[in-house]
């Protein structure tokens, strides 16, 4: 069986293609420092025999041996937790990217980075395909996202051409499920705790804002067949749902299903918030023959039945 090293395995996507990778009985070993992670995330797959885990810094360290695959998933992903931890958002995405591409020149493992829609930053172009090189604001308070995602994207572009390390690059957009942490600071885990806990949600700017949400398990299937099919190296491929919706619209959809009161609070739109985001997934389409499945209110049903059990109300 295939030997992957997932780095970031105890967040909210590697949580789920940890458990995925494992039950087709890969084995697995995973790595993180838990900067927004979960030691609960790990626990539950620590009793099975093909997983293993470190808990490791990867700017620092990374877990030798060898793999026949390496997937980088290590990065704080939501706003509030990338503006609240810049630097080190900065160093995983620039160090820790290097480090684990060594990793890969050494032990010829195939290499997959989780870049995101971000690099587009504020789009100028809708839907954005993966020739639009994006329109990021380099000094703004997103740009220690932004550019280490970009920074990220061309080391690794760097070891292909170079090394000749096989490597391939996922832009995720927008990706909601069980298991984002409540406290993320995302728009799904907020507004679920606050419809919850009887508070308004919070609604930044006038909510015409729109995103494109992709349901967790689509994605991790998009993920996986990325990093296996044959003939993929050097590609960068869209992986996202592009059903777009606006932000209020999201608001109206997670009170209707929780059966509370509709009770909006509007709060000023955080700067460099981009207007419109929504995938083209023509070159997935063709190159991975993937689309996600889940509609947005089925995903979003689920999701909302999992908060509630973790937010322990009624
Ligand atoms: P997450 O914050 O839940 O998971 C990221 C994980 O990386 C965490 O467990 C964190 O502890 C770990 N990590 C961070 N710095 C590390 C370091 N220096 N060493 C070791 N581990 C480290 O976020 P997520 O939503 O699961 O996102 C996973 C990846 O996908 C990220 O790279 C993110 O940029 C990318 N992505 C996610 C989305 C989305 O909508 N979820 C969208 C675009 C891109
Ligand atoms: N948002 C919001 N209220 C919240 C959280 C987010 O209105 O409590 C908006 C945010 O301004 C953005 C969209 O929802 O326009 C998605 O935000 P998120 O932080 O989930 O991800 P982003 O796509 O901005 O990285």
């Amino acid at each position: 069986m295939p030997r992957v090293l997932v780095a970031g395995s105890a967040g909210f996507i590697g949580t789920h293609l940890t458990g995925y990778l494992l039950d087709l009985g890969w084995e697995v070993v995973g790595v993180d420092n838990f900067s927004t992670g979960k030691p609960e995330n790990v626990e539950r797959y620590r009793q099975r025999p093909n997983f293993t885990f470190y808990e490791m810094d990867i700017t620092q360290e990374v877990p030798e041996g060898d793999y026949d695959y390496i997937v980088n998933l290590a990065s704080p992903a939501s706003p509030k937790k990338y503006l609240s931890l810049p630097v080190d958002t900065m160093l995983v995405n620039s160090i820790g990217v290097k480090n684990l591409l060594d990793l890969a020149k050494e032990t010829g493992a195939t290499f997959l980075l989780a870049s995101t829609s971000e690099v587009y930053g504020d789009p100028l172009v809708h839907p954005q395909p993966e020739d639009y090189w994006g329109n990021v604001n380099p000094v703004g308070p997103r740009s220690v996202y932004d550019e280490g995602k970009r920074f990220a994207e061309a080391i690794t572009m760097a070891y292909y051409r170079y090394d000749r390390v096989p490597v391939r690059i996922a832009r995720i957009f927008n990706t909601y499920g069980p298991f984002m942490d409540v406290a993320d600071g995302r728009i799904i885990p907020n507004f679920a705790y606050q419809a919850l806990t009887g508070q308004p949600l919070t609604i930044y700017g006038d909510g015409s804002q729109t995103r494109s949400f992709c349901y967790v398990s689509d994605m991790v299937e998009g993920l996986f067949r990325l990093l296996t099919y044959e003939g993929l190296d050097g590609e960068v491929v869209n992986l996202g749902n592009p059903d777009e919706r606006t932000v209020l619209d999201v608001a109206r959809l997670v009170v209707k299903i929780y059966g509370v009161p509709e009770s909006f609070t509007f709060l000023p739109l955080p700067q460099d918030d981009p207007k419109r985001r929504k995938p083209d997934i023509t070159k997935a389409k063709r190159l991975l023959k993937w689309e996600p499945k889940v509609p947005f209110e089925k995903g979003l049903r689920r999701t909302l039945e999992w908060y509630k059990e973790v937010v322990n109300v009624g």
